[in-house]
Parts: structure tokens; C-alpha cells; sequence
């Protein structure tokens, strides 16, 4: 029979702190922007296949009550960045473009990133994408812990014109110098990424990879436009293309992982920054209520994925609610580090492997401007402005159909009760652009 201490030296009990027989996992982070809860297969799609964005949960977990911090792209990226509340900051709001944006307008300097805490553990850092966190030199994503970057500093640019014309100040750039990228741009992120990872197989590295797609504007190659000539609808068409392209992108990158050998040695994130905006770009969120922009499930409510093919479970749903500023805490932790005391995030780890069956959050919170929301277990209250406020019960109710506020004083007592408490600890907005912040357009009465 093994000793006790016998007994913990086996790998029948390896803590998710890297020892020195075990190799430090590779972190890779993919974000999808834009991309509307139901436009995945593993979530219910069928006009757009997406084989290696479901291989991941098919390789892991999926989260099926997944959420991001707000239901725009900036502030969402702030609080994945530092696994911390945004609005504890003042990073409540997106900036516009870099001609509009509020002369302060940057991820705080304050603030402590995935990438900072990361390097400092060993890791090589490299970022490809999308920034929308500061146009300042100082705000650059080279200044917040990443040794390379790829990609450009604004929140949305076209995939076929690298200097993004009519957009001032967001050309694409390696490093801090612009350069003439005549690829589609999602294809080139795949071409940085996997040059990336080729430069860095033999030690420990984080690839943050924020896709543009699926963001407006709607553009796409004729080659994925091809196969989607059964979609007569051409929004829809060129939609499903950046989907595919996306796609086949992150399966380049899985590939890269295999072919290295260092898959399953690798904690892979998948999550979109925000619910999809129907109206404009077609991305679905249904069965969710709502769209981009808004408190309600689809704008928050989003899919959500990891593998760990070496330390976590293979095809399982994970039903309680996690946050995207749970990745900071759970990429520290499975770095081997700890994670800061001032975290608003958890580690999923002893969660997804059963050593923890509670909750890893009592609530989550969203405010952006006007609109508010708590999710307590199943219940949910959410603030529209001035005075309405509206109850859900989101276990007989996804969909947000029948407010009980009129009928549950109790419960929403209670919500009332939590959210102050948690927004008592947030600060003012650091900025704001005129667009935002007003709260959701009623309908008018006819
Ligand atoms: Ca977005």
C-alpha cells in the first residue's frame, strides 16, 4: 500500500501547478468577435459548418451558461485582460474610432494583464488580432506584456485593405510599424499564429488570438464564398464565409499543435467577445433575447469552450456559469503561478475536473452605461434605465419571456439588494462617446 506521501507523488494527484516533470502548458486564447450564441455546430448551427471550433469541445468542455463582462467588444477585452470587472477601472466604454476616440482612452496602466503575469512566469507572449485597447503608444499591446504582435490597435478594420481606408490611425502592424498585407486577413492571422507557435514549440508559450471575424465590415474571398452557393441570401453568404475562414484558421492552428506534439500539453480558450448583432451582420443568438450591445442573454450569453487534453475531462458540458475573466485566473494558476488577490475572476480548474462541485461564482454583474444586470443562480435582474427593472428565472426561462418583477418582490429584493453591493465597489467611467451609454431604445406604443 502507498504512504501518504507515496500516494501524492503518483499522477494520480498532480496539483495544476506545473512540477519539474511536467511541462508548463501552452496557453492559447481565441476570441471570435461578434459571434452570436447559436452560430456554432456544437450550439446548434446548421448552414455553417465549424468542425475545429466544435473539435475543441469535443476535446474538452463546453460551457453552456459561458458570459462575457459586457455585451460590446473593448470592455469585454479589458476584463478578459486582467480577470477583473472593467468597471472597477473605468473601462465601461468602447472609444469609437481612433479619430473620436477620448484622448485618455486605453486599457489603465494600473491594470496588470494575462500577458504581464504570464511572461513573468516564463512564457513567451504573442498577440495576433484585434487590440481595441488604446491607440497610445503607451497602450500598445508590446507595453502590456506581449514580447510580438500582429494585428491592429482599433476595434474593427477590413479583411481586404491592410490600411483600412476611411479609418484613420489603424493600419495593420507588426510590432509598431505598418506592413502592406495584401492577404485576407484572417488567413494571415493563421500564417502569424502558426509562425508563432513553429518559433516557440520547445518552451512554454501564451498566443492571444482576438479574430476580427466575424465583425462587420462583411467581407470575404471568392474562395469562401464558394461554398456557400446553396445561401441565396448574400449577407448571410458572406457571413457564413468569415465563419469558414475563422474556422479553418483555428483548425490550422490545432494542426500546428499536433503536428508539434504539444496538444496535449495545451490549455486552449475559445469565447466570444459579445453576442452577435443580428441586424447587422446576421450572427444569431437565438434562443437568447437580444443582440450586441445589450444586457439581455444575447448580448452576454455567449459560446464558451476549453481543451486540456492532458488534465481535462473530454465532451462534457459544464452547466454552471463562468465569466471570460475566469481565463486570466485559470491560465495563472495552470501556469504554475497565483493569481492576483484582486481578481473579480475564478480558476476553473478543481470545477472542471469534479475536485470542486459548487459554484465557481455566487453572482455576476454587468453595468454598461444605463443597463445593468446580476445573475444569482438561476435568477437574473436586469435594469434598462430610469426606473424599469426586469426579473427573469433563466432556468425556466432562457429566453427572457415572462418577467415576474411584478410577481417576486422577494427575489428581486434580494438582486437589488446584491448588485448594489457590487457596483458600490465601481468607479466612474474613465470615457464615454456620445452612442453609448443610453440605455436600450424602448419601443414606442403604437
Ligand atoms: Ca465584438
Amino acid at each position: 500500500m502507498l504512504s501518504r506521501r507515496e500516494f501524492f507523488a503518483t499522477s494520480l494527484f498532480v496539483p495544476f501547478a506545473a512540477t519539474a516533470q511536467t511541462r508548463k502548458p501552452n496557453i492559447v486564447l481565441l476570441v471570435a468577435d461578434d459571434l452570436g450564441f447559436a452560430e456554432i455546430g456544437v450550439q446548434g448551427s446548421k448552414d455553417i459548418p465549424t468542425p475545429h471550433i466544435d473539435s475543441i469541445a469535443k476535446s474538452g468542455v463546453r460551457f453552456s451558461h459561458g458570459y462575457v463582462s459586457c455585451p460590446v467588444c473593448s470592455p469585454t477585452r479589458a476584463g478578459l485582460m486582467t480577470g477583473r470587472y472593467q468597471q472597477r477601472f473605468g473601462h465601461e466604454f468602447n472609444p469609437g474610432p481612433a479619430a473620436e476616440a477620448s484622448s485618455n482612452f486605453g486599457l489603465p496602466l494600473t491594470e496588470t494583464t494575462i500577458a504581464d503575469r504570464l511572461k513573468s512566469l516564463g512564457y513567451a507572449t504573442g498577440m495576433v488580432g484585434k487590440w481595441h485597447l488604446g491607440y497610445k503608444p503607451e497602450f500598445h499591446p508590446m507595453r502590456r506584456g506581449f514580447d510580438e504582435f500582429f494585428g491592429f490597435p482599433g476595434g474593427a478594420h477590413s479583411y481586404l485593405d491592410w490600411k483600412d481606408r476611411g479609418r484613420e490611425g489603424n493600419p495593420v502592424m507588426r510590432g509598431t510599424t505598418p506592413v502592406e498585407e495584401t492577404t485576407y486577413l484572417t488567413e494571415a492571422f493563421a500564417r502569424e499564429a502558426t509562425a508563432f507557435i513553429d518559433k516557440n514549440k520547445s518552451r512554454p508559450f501564451f498566443l492571444y488570438m482576438p479574430f476580427n471575424a466575424v465583425h462587420a465590415p462583411l467581407e470575404a474571398t471568392q474562395k469562401y464564398q464558394d461554398r456557400f452557393a446553396n445561401i441565396s441570401d448574400t449577407k448571410r453568404r458572406t457571413f457564413a464565409s468569415m465563419m469558414s475562414a475563422m474556422d479553418d484558421a483555428i483548425g490550422k492552428i490545432l494542426d500546428k499543435l499536433r503536428e508539434h506534439k504539444i496538444e496535449e500539453d495545451s490549455l486552449v480558450f475559445f469565447v466570444a467577445d459579445n453576442g452577435g448583432p443580428t441586424p447587422q451582420t446576421t450572427s444569431s443568438n437565438v434562443p437568447l433575447r437580444g443582440f450586441k450591445g445589450q444586457v439581455y442573454e444575447g448580448g452576454i450569453h455567449v459560446p464558451f469552450l476549453v481543451q486540456w487534453k492532458r488534465r481535462l475531462p473530454k465532451g462534457v458540458v459544464y452547466d454552471q456559469p463562468v465569466i471570460a475573466l475566469d481565463i486570466h485566473p485559470t491560465a495563472v494558476s495552470a501556469a504554475g503561478g497565483v493569481p492576483g488577490a484582486n481578481l473579480d475572476g475564478v480558476n476553473l480548474l478543481p470545477f472542471l475536473t469534479g475536485q470542486n462541485k459548487g459554484a465557481p461564482h455566487d453572482a455576476l454583474y454587468w453595468r454598461f452605461g444605463a443597463q445593468w444586470a446580476v445573475r444569482k443562480g438561476d435568477w437574473k435582474l436586469l435594469g434598462l434605465g430610469q426606473s424599469a427593472v426586469e426579473l427573469y428565472n433563466l432556468g425556466a426561462d432562457l429566453s427572457e419571456k415572462n418577467n415576474l418583477a411584478g410577481s417576486e418582490a422577494a427575489k428581486l429584493k434580494e438582486l437589488q439588494t446584491t448588485y448594489d453591493a457590487w457596483n458600490a465597489k465601481n468607479v466612474a467611467p474613465k470615457w464615454r462617446t456620445e452612442r453609448q451609454g443610453r440605455g436600450l431604445k424602448k419601443k414606442k406604443k403604437a
